[in-house]
């Protein structure tokens, strides 16, 4: 009789841990690589097949001129960086960018806005996107900043199927990247998202200048959370002209691996996306990753405003590691 799903007590949902302590997830950032990328796979076999890969798409609906200042964002409106402040995407537009999304093999076409939290008139058009592109047979995810209640249920109305919504780092890192919104803030939204039947797209950034400790604090706060995100984006910092984290000292990409692994082994059951940086990384960086326990990417020219491999590149390495797409 399998009692953890009965008794969701001493820190177990579902069979799945949210008990983590911060030495737990520091040990296991600190084993040796061959036993960590071993305990990563193994969670990733039980769980799900390590040939798929789940493709997304992102499209940003409205790029620049965001009052908030994160200090990694070129879009923040407090950076000097040639990103300039675009209105909202029409809802044909979005459309037509996500029937090329479906024809380029994406599952999930997610939609971007660079707002501190959306007005309820944006919400409308929001929400005509989401309904437009769930009609086109794909899932639909946007991520639009800080969210009340009401407006979770808006876009839940609407058909969404995932609300990103990142927690970024550490908590005690946090305030060296952000001063406009609080952790507290964040987390807030996440409830409100989680409320309304929404699933949760919530990971980081790493490569912030952040140290292993605070690596393993986001890692613990991610797998802490009532529910574990349904979809865990990993990033590698893209540095940025103009941005305060421009010139940051840059991560290891083996230390990139080892947080899949650990985000892979405290969300079993999460899908772990390599996000963010991969223009940056070699093919055997991301080859790791995807053994470490990723099983989704980003795919298209474009990443919000940062480069992105060229699909052909994405499917030949896809292709060379026997990799397929997730149905
Ligand atoms: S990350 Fe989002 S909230 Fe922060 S500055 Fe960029 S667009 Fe604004």
């Amino acid at each position: 009789m399998a009692l953890v799903h009965e008794e969701p007590s001493r820190g177990t949902f579902n069979g799945l841990r949210h008990d983590w302590t911060r030495g737990e997830v520091r040990a296991l950032f600190a084993l040796p690589l061959p036993d960590l990328m071993f305990r990563a796979a193994q969670v990733h076999r039980e769980n799900f097949d390590p040939t798929e890969v789940q493709i997304s798409t992102l499209l940003s609906i409205k790029t620049g001129g965001c009052p908030e200042d994160c200090a990694y964002c070129p879009q923040s409106a407090k950076f000097d960086t040639g990103v300039d402040a675009e209105k909202l995407m029409s809802v044909d537009a979005v459309l037509k960018e996500a029937r090329a999304a479906k024809a380029g093999g994406a599952s999930r076409f997610c939609m971007g806005a660079a707002w501190r939290s959306p007005k309820d008139r944006d919400l409308d058009n929001v929400c005509a996107m989401v309904e437009g592109v769930k009609s086109l047979g794909l899932e639909t995810c946007v991520t639009l900043g800080m969210l009340e209640a009401h407006q979770a249920q808006r876009l839940k109305g609407a058909g969404l199927d995932y609300y990103n919504h990142n927690l970024d780092t550490s908590p005690e890192y946090y305030g060296a990247i952000i001063t406009t919104r609080t952790y507290q803030d964040r987390l807030d939204t996440l409830e409100h998202v989680r409320e309304a039947g929404i699933n949760v797209c919530c990971g980081g950034i790493v490569g912030m200048g952040e140290g292993l400790d605070d690596r393993v604090g986001m890692i613990a706060t991610l797998a802490n959370l009532p529910v574990h995100p349904e979809s865990v984006p990993i990033n590698m910092l893209v540095q940025v002209e103009g941005t305060p984290l421009a010139g940051a000292a840059r991560l290891d990409p083996l230390d990139f691996v080892r947080t899949i692994a650990v985000a892979r082994i405290t969300m079993p059951a999460s899908v772990v996306r390599l996000s963010a940086g991969r223009e940056d990384m070699s093919e055997e960086t991301q080859a790791l990753c995807f053994l470490a326990g990723a099983n989704s990417i980003f795919y298209g020219p474009k990443l919000l405003t940062t480069p992105n491999p060229e699909r052909d590149r994405d499917m030949r390495l896809l292709d060379k590691l026997g990799l397929r797409p997730m149905e």
